[in-house]
Order: C-alpha cells, then structure tokens, then sequence
C-alpha cells in the first residue's frame, strides 16, 4: 500500500487534500494523472450501465436535498457509529474498530468486558459508548438556527427515490427499470484511514433498479452476475482476489433484507468494495408517508398498482479506483533491472499512446513525430507526448504510468515511414508502418 500511495504522489495521481496547509483528514485530490484515471472509470460504468442498457436512466439530483429526505430515509436516527473516549488522552475512537469481531450495534457492557487499550495512550479508561451520527451538518441562508438545519448527503440514493415519480411521470418507463446516479456522498467517519479506502468525501456509482415486489430474487441474482462480469471482465479486476460475503441480518444497514458485500483483497487486507442489497419498498414507501404522495406505480398491462420495490448496487469510484491500481500495480524486472508498472487495461489507462522523437534536437525528427503525435490524438484522444531526458527514462516514466504503447520515432521513420512501438507489460518492441498504429 505505501508503494501505492508513493507512486500516486510522485506521479500525479492523487494527493493528500489542502497538501499545503497541513492537509485535511479524510480528504484526497486527485491530480491530472488521477482525474484521467477516475474519469475513465466513470466513463466506462456509465456507458456499460447506463448507455449499454434498454433498462436504465441516468440522473443527477442536487446534494443539498430537504432535511425530511434523512428523516424519512431513517439516516437522521440510525445513520451511527459508535463513539467512545478514552478517558486520560481524551481520543475519540470507533468502539467496534477497537474490539476483535465486534460490529457497530456493540454494547457499552460488551466493550467495557473487552477493554481494549487505547490506540494513542495505552491506558484502558472509557467513557460510555455514545451514537455519533455520520452526516455533515450545515447551515443553508444566513439563518442560523434550527430552521436553516440541512445535511451533505450521506448517499446519492435518495436523490433518485425523490425522483422516481418524476422519472415515472416523464418518460413512463416499463418496469423493471433502473435509475442510475454518479455523485458525491458526504461521511463524517470517526477516524479516516487507508488512504482513499475510507475517506470523509466520496464518489458514488449507484443505481436503483425498480421491479414488482414478487420478482425481486431474480433480478437480485441478475445484478449480481452482471457486476461480477463487469468488475472482472471489463474493468479487469483479478477474480481471486473478489469475493462475496452474505451479510448476516444483524450487519445489514436497516432498511435491507438481503445484502451481499462484494469484497476484494486489497493490500492491507480484505475490505469491502461494494454492496448489493434488497432495499424492499422501505425508501419509496418512506416517502409516500412523509410527503402524503403516492410512490405507486400503474403497470401499463395488468392495471396492476403497487409500489416497487428495489435493488441496489452501490460501489464507491475511490474504492473501485484503488482495487483497479492494487490490481495493476507491478513490480518486475526488465534486462536485469526492476522497474515498477501499471498493467491497467487500455479503456482505464490515462494515455493509451506516448509519441517521442529519438532525439529532441534534431528538428526533422520532432516534426514527423509531431504529426504522429497528431494522427494518434485524433483517432484516440488520450495520447501523451514526451521529449524528456533519454528514451529509456521515457519508458520508465510510462510504465509507471499505465501508458500500454510507447511510439518512437527514429530516421529510419524518414525513409521507410516505420516507428518503433513498444508494449508495456512485455517491453517487447517492433517496428509497425504508421498507418498501422
Ligand atoms: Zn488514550
């Protein structure tokens, strides 16, 4: 994980958030090398859920929504972890996070048996457990009271519940559909930790896929086998190092009454990378009660009304984009020397293509590969340009960097319109014809 986190720093990926004014916990930017990165995963989901699918609608609702959305979501009372205080250092700490097998609903008596020694003094003096609720609390206009109380948004799903009759209303999608949000989510955690893995401001991919309450296991079952081939398949993510953890009843957030958690073995350790749970008609219904507005949807054949229930698979972009670089990161040895790479798949890499003259100098050479350099952007966009330092600096940098081709230009280009293409994970190289790029 260190070696990770050092090569998104030394190359532009991410950074430690307000770098410059002794950071800020839990919050990461991500830098031009990273944005790429994050963009292209945004991008592939979006265009394979969204774009692929006769099924699914994108939306894009506000992050500031009315503060009767978290009470009827139930996040206002529920959305807790457990604080406790150490007594002589006054650290705050998750209970659960001190205690061996232990999970958020855990007891003051059950952590007091335990007493486990404070992470920051050793000493073993704790306050009772207290709720620490996770949303963001804000303040909205220039009133500052009770009245002008609103929340970041916890999660991007309620802005697609608080829709649905919009969507419903507008574009009388046949059930079953899926109404898909990319956003960011706000978590006040109690201790950020692991580098992007658990930060206080996130991404979100999540879709809401809405169907008639008796199918719900079919379409449970579906969306599983659907995300597993897009993790493995399309995004390339080892299928070893996934697995799925059937969340016992006692776990389960409280508004789900199946949820699988597809884990993935990061470098530190197993930990959740996503979650797909059967939210019943909990949200819709919630919202009914609370707005006094029918959620019902009217099944255009049958006559049938009900209220649908729903299936939910929400991934977080900086856990997915951390287990994309854990998976991709290599260390290996060419011609003797090691070398570190990024083995990310042609659709995620940030350049697919980097275009170098031999030599810089030489004025013939630059203007040829410029005009490669012109041909490639043109037919794929992402392509870089290096001219720094020697050719085999070059390649070092690339590697590092996920680019897959490297293209060189040298005189033989001049006479028989060939370059030197070399690939990244074998560093073989061979000569191509232009055309042939
Ligand atoms: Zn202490």
């Amino acid at each position: 994980m260190e070696n990770i986190v050092s090569l998104c720093k030394r190359r532009g990926f991410i950074f430690p958030g307000s770098d410059i004014y002794g950071g800020m916990a839990g919050t990461w930017d991500f830098g031009p090398l990273g944005v790429m990165l994050k963009r292209n995963l945004m991008n592939t989901w979006w265009s394979y859920w969204v774009d692929g699918r006769d099924d699914m609608y994108g939306i894009d609702a506000a992050i500031i929504m009315n503060p009767k959305t978290w009470e009827a979501s139930g996040h206002v009372d529920t959305f807790n972890d457990p604080l406790v205080e150490c007594k002589e250092c006054h650290g705050r700490f998750r209970a659960d996070k001190l205690v061996e097998g232990a999970n958020e609903s855990i007891s003051t008596e059950d952590f007091l048996k335990a007493n486990p020694k404070c992470p920051t003094c050793g000493k073993q003096s704790w306050s009772e457990i207290k709720k620490f609720n996770m949303m963001f609390k804000m303040n909205v206009g220039p009133v500052d009271d009770g009245s002008s109380i609103a929340y970041l948004r916890p999660e991007t799903a309620q802005g697609i519940f608080t829709n649905f009759k919009n969507v419903v209303d507008t574009i009388y999608p046949d059930l079953p559909f899926g109404l898909a949000q990319q956003g960011k989510a706000f978590r006040n955690e109690i201790s950020p930790r692991d580098f992007i893995l658990r930060d206080r401001e996130c991404s979100q991919m999540e879709i809401e896929y809405f169907v008639h309450p008796d199918t719900w296991e079919e379409h449970f079952e579906k969306l599983s086998e659907e995300y597993h081939h897009f993790l493995i398949d399309v995004l390339g993510l080892p299928a070893e190092k996934l697995h799925d953890y059937e969340v016992p009843v006692e776990d389960r957030a409280h508004y789900s009454k199946r949820t699988i958690d597809l884990e993935f073995d990061y470098p530190n350790g197993r930990e959740e990378l996503m979650g797909i749970a059967y939210r019943t008609d909990f949200d819709l219904s919630n919202i009914a009660k609370n707005s006094g507005k029918s959620q019902e949807y009217r099944d255009k054949n049958t006559g049938e009304s009900f209220v649908p229930h729903v299936i939910e698979p929400s991934i977080g972009v900086e856990r997915l984009l951390l287990a994309v670089l854990a998976s991709a990161y290599t260390e290996d040895e060419i011609d003797g020397k090691p070398r570190t790479v990024l083995k990310l798949s042609e659709n995620l890499a940030p350049y697919r293509f980097c275009v170098s003259p031999l030599l810089k100098n030489k004025s013939e050479l630059v203007e040829k590969a410029r005009e490669v350099y012109g041909l490639l952007r043109k037919k794929y966009g992402n392509v870089t340009w290096d001219d720094s330092g020697n050719i085999g600096k070059r390649y070092r940098k690339q590697d590092e960097i996920g680019t897959p081709h490297c293209v060189v230009i040298d005189f033989d280009t001049l006479e028989d319109g060939t370059v030197t293409i070399r690939d990244r994970d074998t560093a073989e190289q061979k000569r191509v014809k232009v055309e042939e790029l």
